[in-house]
């Protein structure tokens, strides 16, 4: 037998370890089932070049619990290891590689979270001992066995593995007997491992007889190895991608469409993104996206990693261009993260485009579920912004569609400020503000609808894209210069007006915020004689103070 000392500097490093991943330690299972996933593909890649002559077909990897040794292990048949492997990629390579990761972010704990992982090191997380059984493909190989019990010490010694391939035995320590739960490995497994490339086998599939659960012959094997996004478009139904969502999302309503993204010049990059239902809600899903590096799961919290307004899409990204074991922050400043950030932006714009110009009728009447998330990527993001100008819609009262070029010929010439500027006519509130809308089109003046939750800062935005627009309220005090060009038909004596003035603030209790101007006139036939109007700019300004207050 052999005794050696971990090659590390610091003379224990798994309680850093320990500190720095407390946050999500079931990542070890991942960790350890995609290297068994690694060492399987490498040996099919000797086997596809002639360099190995063993049966690769039924490669898999499995998963067991010993709940009275208090060990997981996962075995695979894949490259395996000789003694000198070990050496090389278990007491060197992968330990310094540990200690240089915690190094770097050693300031920086809550950048670590715990959806990253230290590799085969992050075993010693939940076990306090680790054994490596391995046998090498190499001809004339003897198999190891490898054990460590959390400090720099090891051991190695020749052991007994008739096939090749490894095992990973962890022994579990105390505080994490929750491990040893066959729900608790169930729920890591499809967290982390659902799409990996290898099958992955957990026990057998079970049935119910005479009351009780039992084992049948059948493998329960928790991935599907070939999922939706890995597949060629073409080969791909409406059906299939619908059903690819339902198994991302079991509960949720058919998405509207999606997005399949295959890149792989100057990144590599596919994935399928999903518009889910949004309607006009604030509680929007967000964070549905799956970050994937080679089908292994790596986060689904892609905040920070694509702009904002793309974390209200849900569906899968798998880039092996996104690096696994790194923190966050390191993420967020990666400069292939920014590119396929900038990527996608890019993609979903161009798609939003073609449905629009294909499917015309089909994109207006799923509008209302879209406006949201192209508002909020208009408002966010500039690049977005250029190419949402063509297919973003305006809504009129009369519930017809236009673009923002088809909407200026509707705007008449004489349909303008004091300043000269257009004058684009909304309501907010079609009902509330039924009479005013009445009004301005009985003067041919066309009005839009613009009531949902980010209409007034897109309002904001447009007019400061387009200087000689502007956007005013069918209700505001500018709308009556335009609308009223005539002389109202009864006008109230100052008197009058002081007079009724207070009772109209009393019952209008915003007006104690902000200055609205009382005023009185006459809308025409079968409407108010007086109406209160207020300043354009001023409950504008409102209106955005009581969002970003959380209103
Ligand atoms: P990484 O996977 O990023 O290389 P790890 O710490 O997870 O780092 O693993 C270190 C190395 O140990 C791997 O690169 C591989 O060479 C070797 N290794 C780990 N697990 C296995 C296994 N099941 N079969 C063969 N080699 C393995
Ligand atoms: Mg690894």
């Amino acid at each position: 037998m052999q005794k050696g000392k971990i090659g590390v500097s610091s003379d224990n490093l798994f309680p850093i370890i320990k500190k720095f991943l407390y946050s999500d330690h079931d990542i070890f299972l991942r960790e350890i089932v995609s290297n068994a996933v690694d060492a399987t593909q490498k040996l099919r890649t000797l086997a596809s070049k002639g360099e190995y002559s063993g049966d690769v077909s039924n490669a898999k990897v499995s998963v067991k619990i010993d709940k009275d040794a208090k060990t997981i292990t996962v075995s695979d048949n894949g490259i395996g290891m000789t003694s000198e492997e070990v050496e090389k990629f278990i007491n060197q390579i992968a330990f310094s590689g540990a200690e240089e990761f915690l190094d770097k972010y050693k300031d920086d704990a809550n950048a670590i979270i715990g959806h990253f992982g230290l590799g085969f090191y992050s075993s010693f997380m939940v076990s306090n001992q680790v054994d490596i059984i391995s046998k090498s493909y190499r001809e004339g190989a003897t198999a190891i066995r490898w054990e460590c019990d959390g400090s720099p010490e090891y051991t190695l010694e020749a052991a007994e593995r008739a096939e090749v391939g490894t095992d990973i035995v962890m022994h579990i320590n105390a505080d994490s007997e929750e491990f040893l739960e066959k729900a608790r490995i169930s729920e890591m497994l499809n967290k982390y491992c659902k799409f990996l490339q290898v099958p992955v086998v957990f026990g057998k599939k079970t049935t119910w007889k005479d009351g009780a659960e039992v084992d049948t012959e059948e493998d329960n094997q928790i991935n599907d190895v070939a999922p939706a996004w890995t597949k060629k478009p073409v080969d791909l139904t409406e059906e299939d991608y619908n059903n690819f969502y339902r198994q991302l999302y079991p509960m949720a309503e058919d998405p509207l469409f999606n997005i399949h993204l295959n890149v792989d010049y100057p990144f590599n990059l596919t994935g399928i993104l999903y518009f889910p239902k949004l309607k006009n809600t604030v509680e929007v899903q967000k964070n549905k996206i799956q970050l994937y590096s080679n089908q292994v799961f790596v986060t689904d919290s892609v905040e920070g990693i694509v702009p904002e307004f793309l974390t209200l899409l849900h569906g899968v990204l798998d880039s092996p261009d996104i690096p696994l074991n790194v923190s966050r922050s390191y993420l967020q400043s990666d400069s292939n993260v920014k590119k396929i950030s900038s990527h996608i932006t890019k993609k979903v714009g161009d798609r939003l485009a073609q449905l629009f110009a294909e499917k015309r009728e089909d994109f207006e009447t799923k509008w209302d579920d879209l406006r949201l998330f192209i508002e909020y990527g208009m408002l966010t993001e500039d690049k977005f912004y250029e190419k949402a100008e063509k297919f973003f819609l305006f809504k009129n009262t009369d519930n017809k569609f236009f673009t923002m070029e088809e909407y200026e010929s509707l705007i008449k010439p004489e349909q303008t400020d004091k300043d000269n500027n257009l004058v684009y006519l909304y309501t907010n509130n079609p009902e509330e503000q039924y009479s005013f809308v009445q009004a301005a089109k009985n003067k041919g003046y066309d009005v839009l609808v613009m009531n949902n939750v980010l209409s007034t800062p897109l309002i904001n935005k447009l007019e400061q894209k387009y200087t000689s627009k502007r956007f005013v309220r069918v209700d505001s005090d500018v709308a009556e210069h335009l609308i009223a060009k005539e002389e109202p038909k009864h006008e109230l004596s100052w008197e009058e007006k002081n007079e009724l003035s207070p009772i109209f603030k009393a019952v209008c209790p915003e007006n104690k915020d902000y200055g609205f101007v009382v005023d009185f006139k006459d809308l025409g036939e079968n409407s108010f004689p007086m109406v209160i109007t207020r300043n354009e700019f001023m409950r504008r300004m409102k209106d955005m103070s009581a969002m970003q207050g959380g209103g």
